[in-house]
């Protein structure tokens, strides 16, 4: 598909270049003849007049002007030839030629520049796109997973003859489980489009960090209790334009990642400060950590590190840091992270205190 887009962008370079081509042709060719007829014809001209002067020597002391000849106010035989007309059919003939090497070069450089040009302008397009596909893959692949376990429990359940309530109980339960996922999946999945999206500055109000910070920790406090996991904070009550959802949201995250990746009875340390006119947040914990070689993929869509140590014991899309990274964009900061396996990791979010604030 990509290659017959970039043909069809080639060959209409060349049709552009062409054209431009042919007409800067047919005006340098009527310009160069009419140059050349007029050289011709001056030369011509200086010819008839010096075999005049050698006729009639001292008659005149100037040579006669152009136009003095053109309006008949000096004698010249009527039926000089002003020029050779073969010399300038020739002339014209050569310049043609010329002309039509000149485009064809032309084209053909066109052709592999035009070639190479497409390529370029269509690979954002193709990676764009290419990113898209794998996204539905990954999207439908999680869907279809929860879909696929109901589905084979309430055929199971369906054929048993002897199915009583107590096991419809559990059959029930288990599809509510799975209910669950696929709401989550699906308000993950609603959350990265809504934050994708361009900045919109009416989504940004003053906001206190503080307060967004407590609305995330009240979510996260049922899990972290279940872990006896402590979240202690050094959040200052800082005021900055943000969009208030979004920032709860980005509390919620971090959060919620620092206390699924916890062992129990541990502590979580978050803490904000302004510094330079940038909010500076940063989330800790002394969880399982992350290796240095994954550290770059946790913010791809649907990455999750180490798949065998997490996959299997927390659960999790991988949709979550993605989701963060975009709420970050979107407030025009940045995100750094430092782990070390069994110690802990730590995430540092910058966001500026303005929202059109350029940030460096
Ligand atoms: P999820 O947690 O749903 O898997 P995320 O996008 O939130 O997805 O995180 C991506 C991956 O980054 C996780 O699977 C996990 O391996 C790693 N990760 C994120 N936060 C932490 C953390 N605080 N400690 C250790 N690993 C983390």
């Amino acid at each position: 598909m990509f290659r017959a887009a970039r043909l069809k962008l080639t060959a209409w370079y060349l049709l552009i270049i062409t054209v431009i081509g042919v007409l800067f042709s047919l005006v340098a060719y009527s310009g160069l003849t009419f140059e050349v007829r007029r050289g011709l014809g001056l030369q011509a001209l200086r010819a008839v007049i010096e075999r005049e002067k050698a006729r009639a020597p001292g008659e005149n002391a100037l040579p006669p002007s152009f136009m003095e000849r053109r309006s008949g106010a000096r004698a010249i035989p009527p039926h000089t030839p002003v020029f050779d007309p073969q010399v300038f059919a020739e002339t014209k003939r050569r310049i043609a030629l010329q002309l039509v090497f000149i485009n064809l070069g032309l084209l053909t450089l066109s052709g592999f520049a035009g070639y190479f040009l497409a390529g370029r302008t269509l690979k954002p397009i193709e990676e764009m796109l290419n990113e898209q596909k794998r996204f539905t893959a990954d999207a439908s692949h999680e869907l279809r997973t929860p879909l696929t376990a109901m589905k084979t429990e309430i055929e199971v359940a369906l054929r048993d003859q002897s199915f009583d309530k107590d096991q419809a109980k559990d059959l029930l339960q288990s599809n509510l489980e799975e209910i669950d996922r696929l709401q989550f999946l699906s308000d993950h999945l609603l959350a990265l489009s809504r934050y994708q999206k361009d900045r919109d500055s009416r989504d940004f109000e003053e906001v206190s960090l503080a307060e967004a910070f407590a609305e995330a920790a009240v979510k996260i406090q049922p899990l972290a209790e279940a872990k006896s996991i402590q979240i202690l904070s050094d959040v200052q009550d800082i005021s900055l334009e943000a969009d208030k959802d979004g920032l709860v949201k980005l509390f919620t995250i971090f959060l919620d990642n620092a206390v699924k990746y916890s062992p129990e009875n541990s502590k979580v340390n978050v803490a904000a400060a302004v510094r330079k006119n940038k909010v500076v947040i940063t989330v800790q914990d002394s969880g399982i950590g992350i290796r240095a070689g994954e550290l770059p993929y946790i913010f791809n869509r649907f990455y999750r590190a180490d798949a065998s140590r997490t996959k299997n014991q927390v659960h999790g899309y991988g949709l979550g840091l993605s989701i963060a990274k975009s709420i970050i964009d979107k407030h025009n900061g940045k995100v750094e992270v430092s782990s070390t396996p069994e110690k802990g990791t730590t995430f540092t979010i910058f966001l500026p205190q303005k929202h059109r604030q350029i940030f460096s």
